[in-house]
């Protein structure tokens, strides 16, 4: 296959953001109940009981702040905490709330224990946070009138609600907001069991068939996120169209998959060159991620958002204080000799940091 320069930036085909691409299909594919959300287990459990007892007395849920890499079902989870609350979703994202004023407008507008979700919740502005917390805590909202000497400070009451914040990266909330969530949840890459049954479920909603081995194979190769295994799912049927009769087997996903340079683990073009930079450019590690992100020429989050959560899953990448190391399964799997001392590439089981 020809590469281009143009291909070389184009979006990535597993990109776990979400893209226009995507918003078509989403919403018919997004499960409505907890009982269709697949995967996640401890968390739905627990938030059935939590849901449950609100529900029972009548109260709002407590504030729930939800958190993991993109792609994993933030968003879809929330929605179906209001539905099964049987209340209204709100949803809106923290750069989209730019002044105080956005947001004493949002929570003034909201009903009886309805669900406010706020996506990206780590980029509200100070401003607004100071909002936030006393809403929050006593369901009330300060609003000043006036300006200069004369300006006074008016308390508002809120009807009940509950807020559920989103976020990519928790260590960036300050710690007030933080400690505001009565129920703190991370979601975790799924399961290749998981996914298959997420790609079997979607391709049965969009009228696709699909073998469960090719189901399988997609789920393989999704690094652990479902809208990556929607997303390739489109992507495989397209060639199952051309190359075959319309049915996605493991072989036409396998083929299809190797076109779009995703290899049988799911990494693609720039988790390789990532990982190709540490060895090669910079014997192993330890590397600063700015530096390797100016390197290879990516934007740092999308290293540390993208391509480490799952890099690290596989115990491909480790995390030390001095930068970032390639194991030596990493070298394994992408066929260069490892040549270091054990310490400068451990096996894999590296400790989390
Ligand atoms: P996030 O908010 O974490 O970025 P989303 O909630 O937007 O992720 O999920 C992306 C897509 O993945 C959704 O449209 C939905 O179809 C699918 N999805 C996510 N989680 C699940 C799940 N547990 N079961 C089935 N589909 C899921």
């Amino acid at each position: 296959m020809i590469q281009t320069e143009e291909m070389e930036f184009a979006p990535r085909v597993i990109s776990p953001e979400n893209s226009p691409e995507d918003s078509d299909v989403e919403v018919t594919l997004r499960p409505q109940t907890l009982s269709e959300y697949i995967g996640q287990d401890k968390v739905k459990e627990n938030l059935a009981v939590y849901i449950e007892a609100a529900k029972r007395r009548c109260e709002p849920l407590d504030h729930v702040l939800l958190y993991g890499p993109p792609g994993l079902g933030k968003t879809t989870l929330s929605g179906i905490i209001a539905h099964e609350l049987g209340v209204n979703f709100r949803v809106t994202t923290g750069p989209a709330i730019e002044k105080p004023g956005d947001l004493v407008s949002l929570l003034t507008s909201l009903s009886d224990n309805d669900v406010l979700f706020i996506d990206e919740i780590h980029r509200l502005s100070r401003a607004v946070e100071e909002i936030l917390y006393p809403a929050l805590e006593d369901r009330v909202i300060d609003i000043i009138i006036g300006k200069g000497p004369s300006a006074r400070s008016i308390r508002m009451d809120l009807k009940p609600f509950t807020l559920i914040g989103a976020t990519t990266r928790a260590g960036q909330l300050s710690a007030p907001l933080r400690d505001r969530f009565g129920v703190i949840h991370r979601l975790e890459l799924y399961s290749k069991e998981q996914l298959t049954d997420i790609v079997r479920r979607s391709a049965m909603i969009l009228n696709i068939p699909c073998t469960t081995d090719g189901a399988a194979e997609i789920a393989g190769r999704a690094r652990g996120t479902p809208r990556i295994a929607n997303r390739l799912l489109k992507r495989v049927r397209d060639f199952a169209d051309i190359m075959g009769n319309g049915e996605i087997t493991q072989d036409i996903a396998s083929i299809a998959l190797s076109r779009l340079e995703i290899d049988e683990l799911g990494l693609d073009s720039l988790d390789r060159r990532m990982l190709e930079m540490i060895i090669k450019g910079y014997n192993g590690g330890p590397v600063g991620l700015e530096t390797l992100a100016s390197a290879i020429g990516e934007e740092s989050v999308t290293l540390e958002d993208v391509c480490e959560p799952f890099l690290m899953q596989l115990g491909f990448l480790g995390r030390t204080p001095r930068g970032r190391i390639a194991t030596k399964l990493a070298y394994a799997h992408l066929g260069i000799k490892f040549e270091g001392s054990e310490k400068s590439a451990p096996d894999g089981q590296l400790p989390l940091i």
